[in-house]
């Protein structure tokens, strides 16, 4: 392969990336770092249309050549800020003007080809350092396979740079512009290329990663509370009973519900009703451990499961949640109290379904409300009769809570 050849492939593959790119922008337009992107794209190609051109033309074509490709590359550093929520650097700006200027200085005094590969590689190497450390700091905190893959194309493109410039440092012929030498054509051409369809795939990596993690998180999330949903409590809750199942560990579930929250909404107004649900979600989601779930049930009615907690926790937890809402003031003034229903699961024997777990938690709760909320009840460890097949759906609930509401609960603690 000649020279030419690879810097048309070099062209035809930032063309690729350019409508990669701009596809994706139109796909999202509210995701911007995608325009930056394929806007840098196209002004690298034209950057080596121009280099390629401005090899036998005047040297005014080489610079805006190689400030094309300059700009390119600020423009990809943009993007990348833009995309993790960073302000966008001036230091690469004064970088791109500084380079420039430099560039234009080294035309007037008729320099040589190498102090010009000196002075693009140097720029293109301090504007991939300043990628590299919006990688390392936006990165999220799992390593993803996009930010792995965009993390080593950026160290393989500052490698190539490290190279170019030792190369113009020692004047090595090979390494001009339109060399005929495989090493040079391999180091200025076929690396890069490699460098930066590996860095594009990154980036569009790490773009579908994201919108990925944000479908995840509106399937499992509740909008205005931001804890779990129903579905998502509900399959974390099975998974976590089965777990603590095979590896014999206690578990305890908890069903927590404003007291009195109609009330709020009738004399607060709706709007200040959804405020107090995300104020007391949140509330009792810092009461709470990492490896608890805390999930909206539905209503004002919220689902929190505490894997390795036992019978024993019970009361400590009980009161570390009435605690938490205990110095709660809706605009500064209105008190909220809540009440609790827990239920663990049994030693042995017994029904240890999640669905009877929640039905003895939910009977629970109805006795707290029974007994004048602003409390914690305990279900006993063995169901009830009426709790049998354990159904869930809300009929059955109310029908099993009057029935065995004032023989399941074993401990009722109103709240100090
Ligand atoms: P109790 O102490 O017996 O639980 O009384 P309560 O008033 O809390 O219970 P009730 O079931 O009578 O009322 C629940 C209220 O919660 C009624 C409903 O309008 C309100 N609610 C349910 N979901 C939302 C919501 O997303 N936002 C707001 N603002 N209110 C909600
Ligand atoms: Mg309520
Ligand atoms: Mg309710």
């Amino acid at each position: 392969m000649d020279a030419l050849t690879a810097a048309f492939a070099l062209i035809i593959a930032q063309l690729c990336i350019a409508l990669v790119m701009t596809g994706a922008h139109f796909a999202a337009r509210p995701e911007r770092s995608t325009r930056y992107w394929a806007s840098a794209a196209i002004l690298i190609v034209i950057g080596v249309l121009l280099v390629v051109i401005g090899n036998r033309a005047p040297s005014i074509v080489q610079l805006i050549g190689n400030t094309c490709l300059v700009f390119g590359g600020i423009l990809q550093l943009w993007g990348l800020q833009v995309f993790f929520k960073m302000p966008r650097s001036k230091l690469a700006w004064m970088l791109g003007a500084g380079f420039c200027l430099l560039f234009f200085l080294l035309g007037l005094t008729g320099a040589s080809t190498f102090n010009r590969i000196l002075l693009l590689s140097s720029t293109m190497l301090l504007l991939l350092v300043l990628s590299c450390r919006v990688l390392l700091i936006g990165m999220p905190s799992r390593h993803s396979f996009g930010s792995l893959l965009t993390l080593g194309a950026t160290a393989l493109l500052m490698v190539n740079n490290i190279v170019r410039i030792a190369a113009a440092i020692r004047q090595d012929p090979d390494f001009l512009p339109m060399t005929q030498s495989p090493t040079g054509i391999t180091i200025l051409y076929l690396v890069p290329l490699g460098g930066i369809f590996l860095y594009a795939t990154g980036l569009l990596l790490l773009y579908f990663e994201r919108l990925v993690d944000a479908k995840n998180h509106l399937a499992t999330h509740d909008e205005l509370t931001g804890m779990l949903n129903r579905r998502a409590i509900v399959a974390g809750g099975e998974r976590e009973v089965a777990v603590a199942i095979r590896s014999r560990q206690p578990l305890t579930v908890a069903f927590v519900d404003i007291d009195f929250f109609k009330r709020v909404n009738d004399n607060l107004g709706h709007e200040a009703g959804d405020f107090v649900l995300a104020d007391i979600a949140q509330l009792l989601h810092d009461a709470c451990r990492n490896v608890d779930l805390v999930g909206r049930y539905g209503g004002e009615e919220f689902c929190l499961v505490f894997p390795g907690a036992g019978s024993e926790s019970v009361a400590l937890l009980g009161e570390r949640l009435l605690a938490a809402v205990r110095q709660y003031r809706v605009h500064d003034q209105h008190p909220i109290t809540i009440s609790v229903g827990f239920a663990s699961l049994p030693d042995q024997g017994g029904d240890r379904s999640w669905s009877s777990l929640i039905h003895r938690a939910d009977i629970a709760l109805y006795q707290a409300k029974e007994l004048g909320r602003n409390r914690f009840c305990v279900a006993a460890q063995e169901p009830a009769a009426a709790s049998g097949e354990g159904s869930t759906r809300s009929s059955d609930r109310h029908i099993a809570r009057r029935a065995s509401a004032l023989t399941i609960a074993d401990r009722v603690i109103p709240s100090g």
